[in-house]
């Protein structure tokens, strides 16, 4: 089981060091997890902070490369745990952040990027001291409204993988509006879904709404929604602010995901499960040269998931020429001349024998000309 959402004290609204978390999750089993502190960066708000030792600095690239070398310290010593640790954060999204925040994370390592939206109109909705002064001035469709407008403005930012929490405005909206805020649009999340689905942005389970609502984020009528839409990237986080919360109602995230048919499995950023290999045009492959195929699979993980996301069947002959390629003599390679005569006799037998799949020369001439020039002579 993974957690992809998790808040250590350099959050200001949360307590623990990293390793205080790395030994919880070892202690309660988790295979990886993800630490993603808040980047707010509302230069209307006060609340753009990161805090070392108790004290809280104005959130910055530096103060950032600083928690990336502790957690990466942390990955270094928890390994011979059997904890994968990645580097992440979730960033408050607000139209207009996108330029201050490519600054900010320029060249940083980051493993994964939450976008949520946790303001509107510069207000902390997801504040039980501040949500009251946005709820006064809107009623609940104008509130949802205005959180799925940024939320599409979030997801056409292109610069997360994964959307927090999608309906954390139930959680002091349910209060003050009642049933009310239950009833959102069709269209408008048929519209989010589809283009979280386009842009490969990951659904995510929130369990932390289980623990002040009973209920998770996203609701379940959220949840058929993003089905009938096709999502199937998805990412399972605790959004805990204390270690005591790690991994909290995973397991039961995981029913309720599966409860509605999903049919997939979590797993981190950039991992591939593979479950069977299939033969070849007939022929079974034997265990080195499957070894190979999940080599490419790993070097091209990210091309060969977002064509996989797309369903085209072409990625099935691109994955056999990056196969072939991979396979074929290389300089140095010695070969009999019998199998030298058993190539070439293959090769003029294709369709198409003068070029590999991607398109380079597999036979060149030299004529004589050539090879005269290369030795500055002239014969004639
Ligand atoms: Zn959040
Ligand atoms: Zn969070």
């Amino acid at each position: 089981m993974v957690d992809y959402h998790i808040h250590t004290e350099h959050s200001i609204d949360a307590s623990g060091t990293v390793s205080q978390y790395c030994d919880q999750a070892v202690k309660i089993g988790l295979k990886e997890i993800c630490f993603t502190n808040h980047c707010e960066l509302d230069p209307e708000r006060n609340d753009s902070f990161i805090r070392f030792n108790g004290k809280r600095e104005p959130f910055s690239r530096a103060g950032l490369l600083k928690l990336q070398s502790e957690i990466f310290d942390a990955c270094e010593r928890y390994r011979r745990d059997g904890l994968t640790v990645k580097f992440g954060i979730e960033v408050g999204y607000y139209m207009g952040i996108e330029r201050k925040l490519k600054e900010i994370i320029q060249d940083i390592d980051l493993d994964f990027m939450i976008g949520a939206i946790h303001c509107l109109d510069h207000i902390c909705i997801d504040s039980s001291r501040e949500c009251h002064s946005y709820f006064n001035e809107h009623d609940a469709q104008e509130y949802i409204e205005q959180y799925y407008d940024s939320a599409a403005s979030l997801i056409r930012s292109g610069m997360f993988d994964s959307l927090a929490h999608i309906d954390v405005y139930k959680k002091y909206g349910r209060d003050y509006y009642g049933q009310e805020i239950a009833r959102v649009p069709h269209h408008v999340m048929n519209d989010v879904f589809r283009m979280q689905k386009e842009s490969h942005i990951a659904l995510e389970i929130n369990t932390a709404g289980m623990r002040f609502m009973n209920e998770f984020y996203p609701a379940p009528q959220l949840m058929r929604m993003a089905r009938a839409q096709g999502i199937k990237m998805i990412t399972i986080g605790s959004d805990s602010h204390n270690p005591g919360d790690l991994g909290k109602d995973l397991d039961l995230g995981t029913q309720y995901l599966k409860s509605f048919g999903f049919d997939i499995e979590i797993f981190g950023k950039n991992e591939i499960l593979i479950r069977s290999i299939p033969s070849i045009m007939g022929v079974s492959i034997e265990f080195d040269t499957a070894k190979d195929i999940i080599d490419i699979f790993k070097d091209n993980v990210s091309e060969i998931k977002e064509k996989m996301e797309l369903e085209d069947l072409e990625v099935i002959k691109d994955i056999i020429s990056l196969f072939a390629c991979r396979r074929s003599i290389k300089a140095g390679d010695k070969i009999t001349l019998e199998r030298a005569e058993l190539i070439l006799k293959e090769l003029l037998g294709l369709e198409e024998p003068f070029t590999c799949p991607h398109g380079r020369p597999t036979i060149i001439i030299l004529n004589e000309e050539y090879i005269e020039e290369l030795f500055k002579r002239d014969y004639r």
